[in-house]
């Protein structure tokens, strides 16, 4: 049933995109077999009756017994429900209404409005309700509000009941949504974003899996042809029905030959993050200084006076004074995206690292050997040596840090953290690791399977 299903979305997409037409397919025939995935089976047990009239039951967070029939006797079996439901009535805003007139509308005095809204600060937020907003509202025999119920956001409802002090008592409840897994992958024969869009991925979730592999991977300039990938993520859905995409779980991605992967992992901070399979993380911290044995010979100075040109003109990095021919490391794991001279600087190396930063060193004596465009390096590198190329009174180097394209002080600038898994959260962290990959073969596996039956 599921391969006829299948053949049917081989007719109705290109071939090209078939394997992954089917691999999305099967995501479905996984879920509902895995015992493991039992949490993203579909929901069965609530059916809302959203199409009842009104008065309808408050929109309740769990399934509530139903209040008895009238007239109907109550049997031993039947729970009789602690406080009895009273009688719900729903109003919807439409345009022009304010809470006041809708309220008063239905026999809610002024003074009555007044009490609610200023009876406690999340009340208060009843003054932004827009049309097509609804809440729920009774009110007894004598007139009076006796209790309302609205919905701040699709998952949060607060309710408030009048008690008998006259006092407003809110609660609040908040849902959960069921989160489900599902998996995707592809083979890159043009951009990331399309084979992510060819795999049913959001433009969100291939910016996630860009973000994630962002320090290895340079998606502009790295990527070829039959580069692929695979990714294991969330949805979450409210009642069965898909409100939006939670987060990448684990991913892998073959580039150029290598092969890398992530995995999703909470540390006993609270701090979520990726790692590599030996718990690594996938982003990659810097060293303050790229040179030892130095010292600072001016300071970042957005108002200095040049030293030879003699005119105002920013100072946007720092010098470290060295003796010519000191190793010049790289501040981080990186690429060279530029190698050569650049007018008073001399020799200038820069890197990019990851999606945002870059470093930049200049009056280098020269390069280390197999430093060019495009060579990759690792923290703490050799990159070339101090020198005085270009407009220089002396041997030093001028490091350059930028974020986001703009000029930071590499003294003072907060760089990002990248602490791997610790030694007590390694053994739990191999586990879900493993389990993780487990499941992405399983469901690669499987969808290879189904393209290969469908042909
Ligand atoms: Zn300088």
């Amino acid at each position: 049933m599921k391969l006829s299903a299948l053949g049917r979305m081989a007719r109705r997409f290109p071939r090209a995109h078939l394997a992954v037409s089917a691999a999305l397919g099967l995501t479905v025939v996984i879920m509902a077999l895995a015992p493991e995935s039992g949490e993203s089976r579909p929901e069965r047990t609530r059916t809302v009756a959203l199409t009842e009239s009104a008065p309808r039951p408050a929109p309740a967070l769990k399934p509530q017994p139903a209040p008895p029939a009238p007239g109907r006797a109550q049997t031993a079996a039947e729970p009789v429900p602690r406080e009895p439901e009273p009688d719900w009535v729903e109003l919807t805003v439409q345009s022009g209404d304010t809470l006041s007139t809708l309220l008063q509308s239905h026999g809610v005095t002024a003074a009555q409005v007044h009490r609610l809204v200023t009876g406690d600060k999340q009340l208060a937020e009843l003054a932004n309700l827009r049309p097509g907003d609804s809440l729920n509202i009774t009110v007894d025999d004598a007139g009076e509000l006796t209790a309302l119920s609205y919905h701040p956001s699709r998952i949060e409802t607060v309710k408030a009941i009048l008690e008998d002090d006259g006092r407003w008592r809110v609660e609040n409840e908040k849902r959960q949504y069921q989160r489900r897994t599902r998996f995707a992958e592809a083979t890159i024969d043009n951009s990331l974003f399309l084979a992510g869009h060819a795999a049913g991925m959001s433009d969100n979730l291939t910016m996630q899996l860009a973000n994630i592999f962002g320090w290895d991977i340079d998606f502009v300039l790295d990527i070829r042809n039959g580069d692929r990938f695979r990714v294991l993520y969330e949805e979450l859905y409210l009642d069965g029905e898909k409100v939006g995409e939670g987060n990448i779980l684990a991913a892998e991605f073959w580039n150029q030959g290598r092969h890398l992967t992530a995995y999703r992992f909470q540390t006993r901070s609270g701090d979520t993050d990726y790692f590599d399979s030996q718990g690594r993380s996938m982003r990659k911290a810097f060293i303050r200084t790229p040179v030892a044995f130095s010292r600072i010979s001016s300071r970042f100075n957005l108002g200095r006076k040049h030293p030879i040109l003699n005119k105002v003109r920013a100072h946007r990095g720092i010098d470290y004074a060295a003796p010519s021919g000191t190793p010049i490391k790289s501040a981080g794991k990186g690429k060279v995206i530029f190698a050569g001279v650049k007018g008073g600087y001399g020799n200038v190396l820069i890197l990019q690292h990851g999606q945002r930063y870059s470093t930049l060193y200049a009056h280098m004596r020269g390069f280390a050997k197999g430093i060019h465009v495009g060579s990759r390096v690792n923290q703490g590198q050799t990159i070339g040596y101090v020198g005085m190329s270009g407009l220089a009174t002396g041997p030093h180097l001028h490091y350059e840090f930028r974020v986001d394209g703009v000029h930071r002080n590499p003294q003072t600038v907060e760089l990002p953290k990248a602490e791997s898994v610790t030694n007590n959260e390694k053994p739990q962290f191999l586990v879900q690791a493993k389990r993780m990959e487990a499941q992405m073969t399983l469901f690669a596996e499987a969808a290879t399977l189904a393209s290969s039956n469908v042909f």
